[in-house]
């Protein structure tokens, strides 16, 4: 990680901080009033029941354990292949095991992108392989590959300045400076669409990561409507630097860029599986992770840890007897690497009955130590769910940070209006993993996994038991 990374991440991270609701406790106070607030505090018990048992008791070390054998078995699950369905259907079989049988798939059509080979040769000042992995949906290239000059831009608005005639027929490297992921990324997810608006014939990015071995990250990447559809790729920090040290000393940078693939459509499933309220069954409070993931690494962390948090939820709270008023859904989100697809198909499916969500929850952003909840929703909205974190402080899971647009496949569910949460966890090296060979069970550790089971366990059982719906 530069300097400069640090700085811009630690000063990001403590804008997020400052926004934590404690300084709203007297506001909070006000709208919840003594008698909920006395009630989300008589959960305390039933709180310590279900860290108990995932902490110290029979659920200990499940939630890591089962998580290995998954992705022991099937690996990476990229969207459209055949892996991935039977993982699905491995999950659901998983599931049945625990004789929750109100389980449900719905099928959608998602995009099924196949890495071919992929090779950069830097042709001049010197010869020398540079590591690289195609973004998702990118073209291929001739076979004889594109050989071509590098003009290196650090942001959009040095390509915007450059003269089309000094970026047609070139390669364009982006290099930016990795700030938050949110930010930085429209580099990996836009840059061929605006480098062929110039005329570049590929384009390629830096890694949107902050700290690197050398390890080039994948993603997802559109190109616009009238878009000449140039390959594209990223490489690595290291090479990337490199290019960019010599860029600046005025030499010459040639490279041959061959990558290969294929593109076309498939069936797969979203995954539901409700454990019904035992007074409002229509009622919903849903915990989700995504199935799918990129064809490199294993998806481990990216997104097999939410993935098994969201399925240990309803599994926990069977065990153990404890049926809330509402019914807990967890659902395993398909084809979101490519685009969110199966959330935007959930969404549109179940619309009718949106007004049934009381409040949906994801994880994504890796299952490390919990700290808390990022969440979206009215102010009255927020503060239940502080009152809720509150009783988390013994794991140190009591963070609330606001922000109208958490987590990734919920996205699309809360911009119609409906409240949730992302995990917060202690995810700082989240995106040294992400989309990489690397993420793999290494990543993972048993404990964090079962703090992180338990917090959502608890938290998902407490908001679909309370007296009050979250508001909206
Ligand atoms: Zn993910």
């Amino acid at each position: 990680m530069n300097f400069l990374s640090v700085i811009l991440f630690s000063l990001s991270l403590s804008v997020c901080l400052a926004k934590q609701l404690p300084k709203h406790e007297d506001k909070c106070h006000n709208l919840l009033g003594d008698e909920l607030i006395a009630e989300i505090l008589s959960y305390e018990k039933v709180k310590d029941e279900i860290l108990n048992y995932v902490l110290q008791g029979d659920f200990k070390g499940q939630t890591y354990d089962q998580l290995a054998k998954f992705v022991d078995k099937f690996g990476a699950r990229p969207s459209g292949s055949e892996v991935l369905e039977r993982s699905i259907d491995y999950m659901i079989e998983l599931t049945r095991e625990e004789d929750i049988n109100d389980i449900v798939t719905e099928e959608l059509e998602v995009p099924h992108w196949v890495r071919g080979e992929e090779k950069i040769t830097m042709l001049e000042p010197r010869v020398k392989d540079i590591s690289l992995l195609g973004l998702g949906r990118s073209a291929s290239t001739p076979p004889e590959g594109i050989t071509a000059e590098v003009i290196v831009f650090e942001n959009y608005d040095q390509l915007d300045k450059a003269l089309d005639e000094d970026v047609r027929g070139k390669i364009v490297l982006y290099d930016p400076i990795f700030t938050t992921y949110s930010e930085t990324n429209q580099y990996r997810t836009q840059g061929a669409t605006k480098a062929a608006a110039k005329g570049a014939v590929a384009s390629l990015v830096r890694s949107i990561a902050p700290f690197s071995i050398n390890s080039p990250h994948t993603g997802s990447q559109t190109y616009g409507d009238e878009a000449n559809k140039i390959p594209t790729a990223a490489i690595t920090l290291e090479d990337a630097d490199l290019i960019r040290r010599m860029y600046d000393r005025g030499e010459n940078i040639v490279l041959n860029i061959k990558m290969s693939s294929t593109l076309d459509t498939k069936v797969s499933r979203n995954t539901i599986i409700d454990l019904k309220g035992s007074v409002h069954p229509e009622k919903l409070v849903i915990v989700s992770g995504h199935i799918d993931s990129w064809d490199v690494g294993q998806g481990a962390m990216d997104d097999g840890g939410g993935l098994f948090i969201s399925w240990a939820a309803p599994v926990i709270l069977k065990r153990l007897n404890l049926i809330p008023k509402r019914t807990v859904r967890s659902i395993f989100w398909t084809a979101e690497e490519l685009g969110l697809v199966g959330a935007y198909a959930y969404e549109e499916a179940h619309r009718n009955e949106s007004h049934n969500i009381n409040f949906i929850m994801e994880s994504d952003e890796g299952t490390f130590a919990p700290l808390g909840l990022i969440v979206a929703g009215t102010d009255k909205a927020r503060c239940i769910v502080a009152e809720v974190l509150k009783l988390f402080e013994s794991i140190n899971a009591s963070t609330l940070i606001e922000d109208d647009s958490p987590g990734s496949d919920i996205s699309v569910i809360i911009k119609t209006g409906i409240p949730g949460a992302s995990l917060h966890n202690e995810n700082e090296k989240y995106f040294w993993f992400h989309h990489t060979e690397g993420d793999t069970m290494n990543v993972e550790s048993p404990e964090e996994l079962d703090l992180g089971a338990a917090f959502w366990t608890a938290v998902a059982y407490i908001i679909a038991d309370i007296s009050v719906d979250i508001p909206r």
